[in-house]
This record gives C-alpha cells, structure tokens and sequence, in this order.
C-alpha cells in the first residue's frame, strides 16, 4: 500500500477531510429537501450508520428555505449540492451548511460567483469542485483523452476559485467507469494540493455499483490517493455507508469498526448463515468498536473461525454453539441462534469491545 497522498486540509464542521484526518465517509440524501421530517430522518439514520458528511440535492428556493431546520437536527455536516443558480448557494450558506457542492463553471456570471465565493470565504465554508465524465463540455480538444479532459476541466475550476483569493477546495473526478476513475484521479492528484473526494459515479445498483466502487475507490486508496469518499448507488443510502466503511475497514483505514465472519455455507449448514449474518450486520451499523464476530453454518469450520472471533455461533444439530473470547461457553436452542449471538454483542459492547479476561485477539 502506498503512501498516503499529503493534501491541504479543509474543514467541514466537525469534520476535517484532507492532511493527515481520517478518511471519512460520505452518503447523500435521497429524500426530496424540501421535505424536512423525512430528509432529517434520513440525516440522522446515515449519522447513526458510520455517514461522517451528508450532502443534500438544493434544487430550488423551497428546498433552500428547509436546509436551516434540517442543520438544526443534523448529528453532521451537510453539504448543499448546488447547479447554475448562485442564490439557492447563498440562501444555503445562510441556513448553516457546512458545505458546498458547486461547479465555477455553472455559474454564469462571475459576479454571481463573487458574491458565493465572498460568502463561503467569510464562512470558511469549503466548495467542491465536482467532474464528471457524462457531463463534458462537446467543444474540449479531441486529441486529450476522458480522463485528461476531465482534469483540464477540474483544473480550470480550480483555477476560477483560487483567482478569488479561495483555497478552501475539495475536487471529485468521477466517471461510471473504473479505468477512466483511476486514471482521472491519478493525474489530478498530481497536480493540485487539494483534497479528493473519491468514488465512481452512476456506478448502479447492489452488488454491480459496490463492486464497481470498491475496486475503483480501494485502488486509489491503495494508491494512496483519496480523502473523503462516497459509494453511489442506485439503492439505499445506508448501504452507501455500509458499503464505504467497508471497503476503508478491508484496506486496514478505518480506526475502529467491527467485522462479520460468516462462511458460504453449503450441504453441511445447520444455521441460516445468511440472514443472521445480515441481521448482525445491521445491528452493528455505527458501532465503532473492533469487533470480529464469526457466524458460521456447522462445526466443522466452526469451531476454528469462532476460536479467532471475540465472539461467534456455529450451528450444530438442533442447537447453536456459542463462543465468547475464543472459547465454547454454552449451547443454544437453533431457533435462538440470532438472540444468542446479539446477547454476546452487547456484552462485548458494554464492555468496550472486548469480554474481560479473555482472549482478545
Ligand atoms: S462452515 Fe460448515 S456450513 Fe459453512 S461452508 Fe464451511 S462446511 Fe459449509
């Protein structure tokens, strides 16, 4: 794994993205704004999921006017995602966001841009600078290819920004194309000092936009390149999150969050591998705390995956194995497989991640 990318940072809120901060993880809302109740609902289930930054789309004046009340109830920052028209920026900035989503370019008139600029500046506010692949300009030189059109186009962005005295930058390339990503990226994170927002976009539903996600996110991470990242899928927000702490937890970048072990199954199962499993996963949504929890179908890997857990269950006949702290400690009825497995959870969990004088691998 190569080293991390140095870029400047930029705060959001609470948040720090870029430097040498964690690499957070963001969703965006797939409620209508203007609807308060249900986009905070949304908010606040991504913040209790692992969502560190939550952006929402600012079609209109209406849904401008509801940003105020949706920051009041949000656990994180929100950036407002903003096209062509420079007051619905202004009237977002002014409802508290902690960030911008805008494009110089769709900005017609440079005074426009000024005045959002001048804003976000007095606010300390970040923009990011968002390219994507689908959205070129037709008139760019056909001798450069996608990816480098698409850092010209960045750097041009760039360019607009810092000519008004504005360094608070974030950039995000993204295509719906793994190649055209990574390569997009590369290029731009040699050349600017700012943050990078990475992810593929338009990358589809489960499990076609997680795979085409993880491989292209995980390489550039693996790259070293990336500091705030977001899956985009045609689905479910909390499984952008899902998804994101996932592929930050399998490269060794996430600080703390747990981890479920659960085998294939195959002729041999004696547990409903699958659904326990997922269920678990869903219980443990935006615990961070190290666990390794081993659900597994029999005993005959059973045993030795639940032995390297902190805590796990492996069917057998008409009953569950139980194992705390890599050791056996009780059977239970196989009908209370899942019970059996939460109830050693919340132990680990009350007791900081790990059973008390046990193993704690
Ligand atoms: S643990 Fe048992 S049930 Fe699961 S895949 Fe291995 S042999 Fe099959």
């Amino acid at each position: 794994m190569n080293a991390r990318r140095r870029s400047v940072a930029v705060r959001l809120g609470t948040v720090t993205v870029g430097g040498d901060a964690p690499i957070s993880v963001q969703s965006m809302t797939k409620t209508d704004t203007r609807d308060v109740a249900a986009t905070s609902r949304q908010v606040q289930a991504l913040a209790r999921a692992g969502c560190h930054i939550v952006r929402l789309a600012v079609p209109d004046m209406e849904a401008a006017a509801a940003l105020a009340a949706i920051r009041a109830v949000s656990p994180v920052p929100l950036v407002a995602d903003i096209h062509f028209d420079h007051r619905l920026a202004l009237a977002a900035i002014d409802a508290g966001v902690d960030g911008l989503r805008l494009n110089p370019g769709n900005i017609r008139r440079r005074e426009h841009l000024e005045k959002v600029v001048a804003r976000a500046k007095e606010r300390e506010i970040p923009i990011r600078i968002g390219v994507n692949a689908g959205s070129l300009p037709v008139d760019c030189r056909p001798d450069e290819t996608v990816p480098e059109r698409m850092v010209a186009l960045g750097e041009e962005q760039v360019h607009a920004l810092e000519a008004m005295d504005f360094g608070l930058i974030k950039v995000s390339l993204k295509a719906s194309d793994v190649p055209t990503t990574i390569e997009a990226y590369s290029l731009m994170a040699r050349r600017i000092p700012y943050p990078l927002h990475v992810g593929v976009t338009e990358a589809g539903p489960p499990p076609t936009g997680i795979v085409r996600n993880a491989l292209g996110i995980g390489i550039l991470l693996h790259m070293g390149i990336g500091d705030t990242l977001r899956v985009s899928l045609s689905g479910e927000p909390l499984d952008e999150v899902d998804a994101g702490r996932e592929i930050l937890r399998s490269l060794g970048l996430a600080a703390a969050m747990p981890n479920v072990v659960s085998c294939p199954t195959c002729g041999r199962t004696r547990l409903d591998v699958p659904a326990i499993a997922t269920r678990v996963s869903e219980y443990l949504r935006g615990i961070d705390i190290p666990l390794t929890i081993a659900i597994m179908g029999c005993v005959v890997n059973g045993p030795g995956e639940c032995r390297e857990a902190d805590a796990g269950i492996a069917g057998g006949d008409d009953k569950v194995l139980v194992y705390r702290g890599g050791e056996f400690t009780h059977s239970a009825p196989a009908d209370q497989a899942y019970e059996a497995i939460i109830a050693e959870i919340d132990a680990l969990v009350a007791a900081g991640g790990r059973h008390r004088g046990q193993n704690t691998r």
